[in-house]
């Protein structure tokens, strides 16, 4: 029997690829979503359809998964993965800094959401997969901003998960600790990068994006009826 579709946003790089990785070996259809139309479509992924979308858009993101449906069935599990992180501290930090993670981190995530979850509650099945942190879970320094998205994402997808419980679809909330991907480097501040640099060499060395991969795979891959709500996941010597 076919697959069904599966959309990843954000998976041009890091966590996103190696997510569409691993769930392409497993032989799912895919959609894959980020703006580095390049980077996805330089994957060279079968059964793959590769769209520029910014997650900030909700229109674009419905025509990418309505497009991919028409072309593989209805989307079974969306991986709202794309996210930022520009760390800092609050008091010097530009207010475009905080206003882009909350735009990606969080409408981004409430945008995929919404652009598949009519369907699941009508066919009674699906998995709505949220890539939170740990620092969703607790504070560290100069992520005040990062965290408030965080925290707004663990909460979002626990919420949900109670409010679809009974139509059937599965929200799971995976909560990596330190991963070794390009999210440090948009931070701005050289120190702050520096400082968290050292961190991860300190416990050496984060986690990598696949071992983050096939989390999500083995947790969209138990039985529709069994539902693993949260993945903590990080490197073991981070504390
Ligand atoms: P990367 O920077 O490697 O990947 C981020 C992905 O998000 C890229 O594919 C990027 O694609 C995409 N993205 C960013 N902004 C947008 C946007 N506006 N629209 C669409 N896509 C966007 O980092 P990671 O793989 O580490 O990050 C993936 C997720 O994992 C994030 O949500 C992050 O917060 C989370 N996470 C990461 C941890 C880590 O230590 N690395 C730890 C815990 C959680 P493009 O630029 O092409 O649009």
């Amino acid at each position: 029997m076919n697959k069904p579709l599966v959309v990843i946003t954000g998976a041009s790089s890091g966590i996103g690829a190696a997510t569409a990785k691993h769930f392409n070996n497993a032989g799912f259809p895919l959609l894959l979503l980020a703006r580095r139309i390049e980077q996805l479509e330089g994957m060279n992924l079968e059964n793959t359809l590769c769209r520029q979308v910014d997650v900030t858009n909700p229109e674009a993101l419905q025509a990418a998964i309505t497009e991919a449906e028409a072309i593989y069935g209805a989307t079974d599990a969306i991986i709202n993965n794309a996210g930022c992180m520009l760390l800092g501290q609050l008091h010097d930090q530009a207010p475009s800094e905080w206003q882009q993670m909350f735009a990606v981190n969080v409408q981004g995530v409430l945008h995929g959401i919404g652009a598949v979850l009519p369907a699941m509650k009508q066919r009674k099945a699906g998995t709505i997969i949220n890539i939170s942190s740990i620092a969703g879970r607790k504070t560290f320094p100069n992520h005040a901003a990062y965290c408030g998205t965080k925290f707004a994402v663990h909460a979002m997808s626990e919420n949900l998960r109670e409010e679809v419980a009974n139509d059937g679809v599965r929200v799971v909330t995976i909560a990596p600790g330190a991963v070794e991907t390009e999210l440090l480097s948009h931070t701005t501040c050289d120190e702050i990068k520096q400082g968290y640099s050292e961190w991860k060499e300190e416990m050496g060395g984060a986690i990598q994006a696949d071992d983050v991969a096939a989390a999500i795979l083995y947790a969209y891959q138990q039985p529709q009826n069994v539902c693993i709500r949260e993945i903590v996941i990080a490197a073991t010597r981070q504390e």
